[in-house]
């Protein structure tokens, strides 16, 4: 094998996770490489709220943020079906940015630091012998082989190599967590800077911020069975189920969307998973994907890149073995992410039904101090 196919890090995936340990262990000296099958920039099914727990460590990595003249957000909105609604300061806030932007600076901020980042590559298959062995197709090039000390599965909520593996979150089924679809749309409505929205409707949610050059990011999570209800039509969704709540009304029948929207995922999960498999430090929604509601998936994405290159940059210079830093990372996953994912999840199955949220939304409006501790539940500290 030629020494341009020899890494000490493999990671696949160039999202958020992904390209933050990229830039952490390339910084520390590390050859790495990342392996992205689309390409940047490009546009996401994603709400595009940024929790501020991010803010510093996004700095670090290089995103000069205070130049993009980012809507900074501090209060929340939160409406009910039957069109209720209950406004709140958030505990900590947070901004918008498109992934358009956020995507590409961090893979120009990984680029910067040494990390050599492939775009239009498909990893196909991984192994363990000693050396992680990973194939990879790439565009215009063909499949190539390369192998590395260790690895990180950076791929986001569902891939070909959870499939490969058949990870056990794909054998197991609960109604209330799995078969979602997520759809996004960048519309020219108006929307307070300063405010997120989270409307609910039957069977899901929809949230709207803005984000950078005055656009609104509107985006929302639908059962699949009540797309097939509607014939596959997402007008026919949007106009007979999401716009019964007058709010989205508004938002719809005021809206002109942007190109290349909408942009629609399916087969989204809130199943638990594990953080290390087959060898692999599992990075972001690869690792667990916590319910939207929350509005904090993509801090743990990049909270889990920082975690993940420190274990592997400790490994890399023989300060611990391979045992200890699987370990180790299982260990600080456990104990940032699983309680606040657990909760997510439960608020996953609670929003959703009708009666239900209207009944919380009315709940929030007669004791609003409630929502503060359920609000900093969900969130994480600046790290
Ligand atoms: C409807 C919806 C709304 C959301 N809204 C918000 C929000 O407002 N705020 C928030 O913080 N979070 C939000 N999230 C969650 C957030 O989008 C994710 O938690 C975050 O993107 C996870 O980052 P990641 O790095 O794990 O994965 P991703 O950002 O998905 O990156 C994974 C990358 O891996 C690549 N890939 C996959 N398979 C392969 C392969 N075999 N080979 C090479 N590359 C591969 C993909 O192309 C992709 O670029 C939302 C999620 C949904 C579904």
């Amino acid at each position: 094998m030629s020494s341009d196919s020899r890494y000490d890090v493999i990671i696949i995936g160039g999202g958020l996770g992904g390209l933050a340990a990229a830039t952490c262990l390339a910084r520390a000296g590390h050859s790495v490489v990342v392996f992205e099958k689309g390409n940047y920039p490009a546009h996401k099914v994603c709400g595009e709220y940024v929790s501020l727990e991010s803010w510093c460590f996004l700095r670090d990595l290089g995103m000069r943020l205070e130049e993009m003249d980012l809507p900074q957000i501090d209060r929340f909105r939160l409406t009910a079906p039957d069109g209720r609604a209950f406004d709140t300061r958030l505990p900590l806030g947070g901004f918008g940015i498109s992934r358009f932007a956020l995507d590409a600076g961090l893979a120009a901020c990984a680029r910067g630091a040494g990390a050599t980042v492939v775009e239009g590559a498909r990893v196909e298959d991984v192994s363990f012998d000693g050396r992680f062995r990973v194939s990879v197709e790439i565009r215009g090039a063909g499949r190539r082989e390369f192998e590395a000390a260790a690895c990180c599965g950076a791929w986001g909520k569902r891939s070909n190599v959870d499939l490969r593996w058949n990870r056990a979150f794909l054998q197991r089924q609960d109604r209330r967590l799995d078969n979602f679809i997520g759809v996004k749309y960048h519309l020219s409505t108006p929307w307070p800077q300063h405010t997120i929205g989270l409307h609910n409707f039957q069977g899901g949610y929809c949230g709207i911020s803005r984000v950078e050059a005055g656009r609104s990011s509107v985006c929302y999570l639908a059962r699949a069975e009540a797309l097939r209800a509607c014939g596959g039509k997402l007008a026919r969704l949007e106009r007979e189920v999401l716009c019964r709540n007058p709010h989205l009304a508004r938002i719809f029948d005021d809206a002109e969307a942007a190109e290349p929207f909408p942009l629609t995922i399916s087969q989204i999960t809130f199943q638990t998973k594990a953080p290390v498999e087959q060898g692999v430090l599992l990075l972001g929604d690869a690792a667990g994907m916590i319910s939207p509601l929350c509005g904090n998936g993509m801090s743990i994405a990049l909270h889990c890149g920082k975690l993940a290159a420190a274990e592997i940059s400790a490994f890399l210079q023989g300060k611990q073995g391979r045992a200890a830093m699987e370990a180790a990372y299982a260990g600080a996953w456990r104990h940032q992410f699983a309680a606040r994912l657990a909760r997510g999840r439960l608020l996953q199955r609670f929003f959703g039904g009708q009666r239900a949220t209207n009944a919380f939304v009315r709940l929030f409006c007669a004791f609003p101090a409630l929502a503060r501790p359920v609000i900093r539940s969900t969130h994480g500290e600046i790290f």
